[in-house]
């Protein structure tokens, strides 16, 4: 025959508290059998030590020292797993402070052990239990909506949902009137009649005549255990195996865990909106701002290679109004012109032009708009083929034929949807005839690149604006003659106007590649500017994330400690704060992204900037918004996962 096992037994069970230097011996040997169907109450004084042990009993603390045995298992000797088993399958506990969580409803609490032990059928179950302690028509309110009473019941039921060998309860009346009270040790009395242990603390007199025994407690001892009922006895029945082996997590498990994070999130709207609000913030600015800084960088990048990068510009020097030095400024003559072209070793190519503005009209339609006198190789420097219609030939600007290429502004101003080539209009009183449209600049800079005319330079110059000098010359340079050909002009031009060296202000020389390098270094501190101050938002984000993570954490801690005392392992506690702090993370990082998307949409709208979403800016901001989510929620998980279910239940 099999030797007998109690249902527990414990064995010179101590617990000691340090508190700084101080010593205190809670609990000092208890020696303690029960066996399956009884109903024992423990009673003693205030202080005595009576929550204490049956939190250890109940598995919810460890005793300093002593032996635990479940079914003759040492069960102190289990690992978290099988801790969490045991208290989901075996043990209920019922607390003098419910301990309900408040967002849930009553049949989502009495719900919340199967989650963990993977129960079937919650719905019914949870359901048909309140219904047995008189609560069918509260199923669906929440604690904070229940009185005291109901709260106990709703918690007793709970401790039932897994169908437990033994019920500890501890103080289950002591918040209670005393109708209350008798309603609940009814219930007590009725699962026992059902071959439920039920072992009870209390400290009423009355409360503790429902047992069949009682053990009486004081400081920290067994000071009597007598029976005052008699059961019959009942026939042994075979010890259950408690000892769970397997530990991995199933689908069904992880399903579970991702539907309750789920439902975690939405419990709690106001902080998943805060958190996510944070990770929104964050991301959108970041995308926003680094789509701004790279689209201006990209759209300065493409007029700079329009430009073309071997031009150098010749001009006169800035004449000063009443400078005390006075100026030395010349202008620049068609024969001085005709003479630098002369050095074909280092000029490619050289493009005089004048410039001005004046009124034209066409039919009722006028506009004021500025002229450009040019040669015919300005198609070429200045990439302005035309794409309709033509540029003017040279024995046109010799013939000073009134012919003219007009920008797609003027075209709008003067034609509408007309076709204009072919058609005369008139600039500054003059008839001139429109061979071709130039191709689309865009605005550069304030001014808009579309609105102008080019005429041939010959044309303009006498007919038009009237004048013997040109504004400026284009030079096209040889491949590698950059600074000798600056040189070379500058030298030329003094000589031709008898000037000194000292006197090179007279003319002024623009070199493209040095507005190339100062265009790049002014957009590189714009984007630069921007990103930081993307990041100073995104960090400020991170804060606020940070912060609302944080705050939840006594919250949680205590949520964290029921959730282990009913079962939860540390892997599932975790897994869950996980897969809630993702989702929110990730939620807020798609709103974010669509956020900052539409934003950079409407102010390129709005503004006229160009902008750029650049994946790395989508990658940057919502990896770190996600980080930064994931980090802070699961680390107050992770710290409340390793309390002992009380500590982290007693957490403020
Ligand atoms: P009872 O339930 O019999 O009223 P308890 O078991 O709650 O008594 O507490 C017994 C003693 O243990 C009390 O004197 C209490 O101050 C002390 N105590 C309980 N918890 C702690 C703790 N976490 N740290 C230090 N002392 C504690």
């Amino acid at each position: 025959m099999e030797k007998h096992v109690p249902l527990l037994s414990i064995k010179n069970i101590t617990k000691v508290y340090n508190i700084g230097d101080n010593r205190l011996d809670i609990l000092r040997g208890i020696n303690l059998t029960v066996e399956e169907g009884e109903f024992v109450a423990i009673m003693g004084p205030s202080g005595s030590g009576k929550s204490t042990l049956m939190h250890i009993l109940g598995l919810l603390d460890r005793p300093t020292d002593g032996v635990y045995e479940i079914y003759g298992e040492n069960v102190l000797k289990f690992n978290d797993n099988q801790t969490a088993f045991l208290r989901s399958k075996i043990i209920g506990f019922v607390f003098q402070q419910y301990n309900l969580l408040n967002k849930m409803t009553a049949a989502d609490n009495v719900a919340l052990p199967m989650v963990y032990s993977g129960g079937k059928d919650r719905k019914e179950k949870s359901e048909k239990l309140l219904a047995e302690v008189g609560l069918s028509d509260r199923t669906e309110h929440k604690p904070t909506q229940l009185s005291g009473g109901q709260q106990q019941r709703v918690a007793i039921a709970r401790a039932l949902v897994n169908d437990p060998k033994i019920i500890f309860a501890d103080e289950p009346t002591g918040n209670l009137s005393s109708k209350q009270s008798n309603e609940i040790m009814q219930i007590l009395t009725d699962l026992n009649k059902k071959g439920i242990s039920v072992i009870l603390v209390t400290h009423e007199p009355d409360i503790a005549k429902w047992a069949d025994r009682l053990i009486m407690i004081k400081d920290g001892q067994v000071l009597s255990d007598t029976i005052q009922k008699k059961k019959e006895k009942k026939e042994d029945t075979k010890p259950l195996k408690i000892k769970k082996e397997t530990s991995h997590l199933s689908m069904a498990e992880f399903a579970e865990n991702f539907f309750s994070a789920l439902r975690a999130i939405i419990s709690n709207k106001t902080r998943s909106i805060l958190t996510m609000l944070g990770i929104i913030i964050g991301v959108a600015s970041i995308i926003s701002m680094l789509a701004l800084g790279s689209g201006a960088q990209k759209s300065l990048e493409q007029q700079i290679t329009s430009m073309g990068t071997n031009l150098l510009y010749l001009m006169p020097g800035r004449i000063s109004l009443g400078g005390v030095s006075g100026s030395v400024a010349r202008r620049i003559y068609l024969k001085d012109v005709d003479a630098l072209a002369e050095n074909t070793e280092l000029i490619k190519n050289i493009d005089p032009n004048v410039s001005g503005s004046a009124q034209v009209v066409y039919g009722n339609k006028n506009t004021n708009t500025s002229i450009t006198g040019a040669t015919p190789v300005y198609q070429y420097l200045q990439n302005a083929v035309p794409q309709y219609g033509r540029f003017f030939t040279r024995s046109e600007n010799e013939n000073l034929s009134k012919v003219c290429v007009i920008g797609t502004t003027v075209v709008k101003n003067l034609f509408g949807n007309e076709d204009p080539v072919g058609k005369y209009i008139k600039i500054n009183r003059k008839q001139f005839r429109v061979i071709g449209i130039l191709p689309v600049k865009g605005a550069q800079g304030y001014r808009d690149g579309d609105d102008m005319i080019i005429v041939p330079l010959n044309t303009a110059m006498k007919r038009l604006l009237g004048t013997n000098y040109v504004s400026s010359v284009a030079v096209e340079v040889q491949e590698g003659k950059m600074s000798e050909t600056e040189t070379y002009l500058l030298k030329t031009m003094l000589e031709r106007n008898k000037l000194t060296s000292e006197q090179a202000d007279a003319f002024r020389i623009r070199n493209m590649s040095d507005m190339i390098q100062m265009l790049t270094s002014t957009t590189q501190t714009m984007t630069m500017l921007l990103g930081a101050v993307a990041g100073i938002s995104l960090i400020v984000g991170g804060i606020g994330i940070m912060n609302i993570m944080l705050v939840s954490v006594s919250e949680r801690t205590r949520e964290i400690g029921l959730r282990k005392a009913i079962g939860a392992t540390k892997i599932a506690v975790l897994l869950q704060f996980l897969i809630e702090s993702s989702v929110l993370s990730l939620l807020g990082g798609i709103l974010g992204v669509s956020l900052g998307v539409a934003i950079s949409v409407i102010v390129s709208k709005i503004a006229g900037w160009a902008t750029f979403v650049s994946s790395f800016s989508v990658a940057l901001s919502v990896g770190f918004s996600a980080i930064v989510g994931i980090v802070f929620g699961l680390w107050p998980a992770k710290k409340a996962s390793e309390l002992s279910p009380i500590e982290a239940l007693r957490h403020d």
